[in-house]
């Protein structure tokens, strides 16, 4: 058995990843469960401890991290709210797995785990200056600065989705206009494509779709491109030059080492990633971007369990 493991648990809106892991961010042993959304909270944290006890690797483990979508304080492991899971409003997860398991426990957010994770994962603990991008549902970014998670005077560093690019755009959620989110986030591209389709017309996503355009998801658009659709792939540009335009900000305001995408719209690169780097090309500082690494992660299932693993050896 390796030394020094330490236990991470991804919580996400449908599945709940539980793994035991090695300090070089190696998964030594894991667990799927389904979330129960309905549950009460301490319920489902009881039931992922049950899991994580059967490995056999559990009474070895000093630290255990945690990791959810939404808004969490890392100073006192409380979850304030997590869009995916309407009953987990001001959840003191820290306190409840420190009486659970009695070992040390740390939780943050999804975004912060993911980049600790690509961090690992991708760049096997050699990067400086990485910059881990989630595009889901919403945009969500984390920041490793000096080989650190870079948190920001109040928590909240790293809230990449929501910079402008574009000032008079589209409200947001956040109660900003024209974020990166209202472009490339799944809701917003998926009532993007709605629009488009008014004035152009394509008989693959009409087929895929049935006509019921609120259907359309990034996985159907990238089904489309792969049948060779004209209009999905037209869609995906655009997509391309919004993250090229994005990324660009990113580039020239940290200067990372290597920029990881994940999340459901990455598997859509090989339409977009051309995009992305003609606009880089054009905009941002040239020693910045020969310096960058642009990459699609490989390893996204696991990018949020072996990060908050890695989180709570911090
Ligand atoms: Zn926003």
């Amino acid at each position: 058995m390796p030394k020094n493991l330490c236990l991470g648990i991804d919580i996400g809106g449908t599945r709940i990843k539980v793994a035991t892991v090695d300090p070089k961010g190696v998964i030594f042993e894991e667990s799927i469960i389904d979330t129960n959304v309905n549950a009460k909270p301490i319920n489902v944290l009881k039931d992922i401890i049950d899991v994580a006890k059967k490995f056999k690797s559990y009474s070895k483990i000093k630290n255990v991290g945690v990791g959810i979508a939404g808004d969490v304080c890392f100073e006192t492991g409380i979850v304030r709210f997590s869009p995916n899971l309407k009953k987990w409003k001001n959840v003191k997860v820290k306190e409840i797995l420190t009486k659970l398991t009695r070992k040390k426990v740390y939780v943050d957010n999804d975004a912060n785990i993911a980049a600790i994770g690509a961090f690992w994962l991708e760049g096997k603990g050699k990067s400086i200056d990485l910059v881990c991008i989630t595009l889901g549902t919403g945009v969500g970014g984390g920041l490793i600065f000096d080989k650190k998670l870079y948190r920001g005077v109040s928590g909240t560093a790293g809230e990449l989705g929501h910079i402008t690019i574009d000032a008079y755009g589209k409200k947001c959620n956040c109660g900003n206009r024209g974020c990166i989110e209202t472009f490339v986030g799944a809701r917003h591209l998926s009532e993007f494509v709605q629009d488009y389709l008014k004035d152009n017309n394509s008989k693959m996503i009409d087929k895929l779709t049935n006509k019921n355009y609120k259907l359309i998801t990034p996985q159907l658009l990238t089904q489309a491109a792969k049948s060779g659709d004209r209009v999905a792939k037209e869609i995906w540009k655009i997509v391309g030059q919004k993250l090229g335009v994005f990324l660009s900000i990113i580039i020239n305001f940290s200067n990372p080492d290597t920029i990881v995408l994940c999340g459901g719209i990455s598997h859509a690169k090989e339409y977009f990633m051309k995009y992305i780097l003609l606009e880089i090309k054009t905009r941002a500082f040239k020693s910045a971007t020969k310096a960058c690494k642009i990459v699609v992660s490989k390893y996204a299932s696991n990018l949020g369990v072996v990060g908050a693993a890695m989180l709570s050896r911090q």
